[in-house]
């Protein structure tokens, strides 16, 4: 059957589309058991060009579909139980490689996007912090990036567990800042640390002195409430340099770095 939601994002589609949907929603069970997600790491730089973080970005390569994109099979992982095991796999795989850089002596940190339904479970925090205290990972070198439209829809669930986290030490990020509703309360009743400006803002960036104005008030606002501000899907020299003059703290990107496998990622962080 088909509930609401689900009727709703398929309603224009073809019979072969629910087939698909069906069939991924059935696979996506035994996903994480039979070893078919794995991870890439996108490196963010700060404005002199280090390394500060990387973003933990999950795939899924399917035994007869191929690689699916987390845009198409997140969305279904959350209309069942299975956005919990999904999203706790992902940070363990996330301590795995931190406790891995403590044990070599390179400070750096991850962050990982963490879906707002798995988030708004009653046993998130505790197996979350689980996960980590296992790993002996530092609380301050996790970053949880959830996207803007969570937090102003996310009652007050959302929000008790965001301070929850916070007053952990973990760092909380907005992601796809900007493309919301645009309602700012919860940037002043949060403890936020960090604003990702959307890509959107940075692709029109070079040519649209709007969208300049738009950033440098973004990145000028952050500054004022003291959290970061880190571009999104810079992929231009152009992109780099007008974020930069806006005042971003940080960039990512594919000018920069494209996401890249766990081995090219030790290889770049070891240099
Ligand atoms: P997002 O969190 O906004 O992640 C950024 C997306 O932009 C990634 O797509 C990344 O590969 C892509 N990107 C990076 N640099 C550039 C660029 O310069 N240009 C362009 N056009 N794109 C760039 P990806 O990996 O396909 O992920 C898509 C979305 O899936 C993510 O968007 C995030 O919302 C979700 N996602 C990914 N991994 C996870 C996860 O572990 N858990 C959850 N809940 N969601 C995830
Ligand atoms: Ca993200
Ligand atoms: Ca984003
Ligand atoms: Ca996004």
């Amino acid at each position: 059957y088909l509930d609401e939601e689900k009727e709703h994002l398929y309603s224009h589609f073809s019979a072969s589309d629910i087939d698909r949907y069906n069939y991924i929603q059935q696979s996506l069970g035994r996903a994480t058991a039979n070893n078919e997600l794995f991870i890439e790491l996108q490196p963010q730089y700060n404005g002199a060009g280090s390394l500060v973080s990387s973003e933990v970005l999950l795939r899924w390569n399917h035994p007869h579909l191929g690689i699916v994109t987390p845009l198409e099979f997140i969305p279904i992982a959350e209309q069942n139980e299975s956005i919990a095991d999904i999203g706790l796999w992902v940070c363990n795989e996330a301590c795995k490689l931190l406790s891995e850089c403590q044990t070599k002596n390179i400070n750096t940190k991850l962050s990982i996007n963490i879906s707002a339904k798995h988030l708004a479970r009653a046993d998130f925090v505790s197996k979350f912090v689980a996960i980590v205290n296992r790993w002996r990972v530092e609380h301050k070198c996790l970053t949880l990036e959830l996207t803007e439209a969570a937090l102003i829809k996310g009652v007050s669930i959302i929000q008790r567990r965001v301070r929850d986290l916070a007053q952990q030490g973990f760092c909380l990020s907005i992601d796809d800042f900007g493309i919301g509703d645009s309602n700012l309360n919860y940037l002043q009743d949060l403890p936020i640390n960090e604003l990702k400006v959307d890509k959107v803002f940075i692709e029109a960036i070079e040519g649209r002195k709007e969208k300049k104005v738009m950033v440098t008030n973004i990145c000028n606002m952050a500054k004022a409430l003291e959290l970061d501000t880190v571009a999104e899907g810079v992929e231009t020299t152009g992109q780099l340099n007008e974020a930069k003059a806006c005042g971003c703290s940080a960039f990512q990107g594919y000018y920069l770095d494209k996401p890249m496998s766990v081995d090219e990622w030790r290889g770049k962080i070891c240099e």
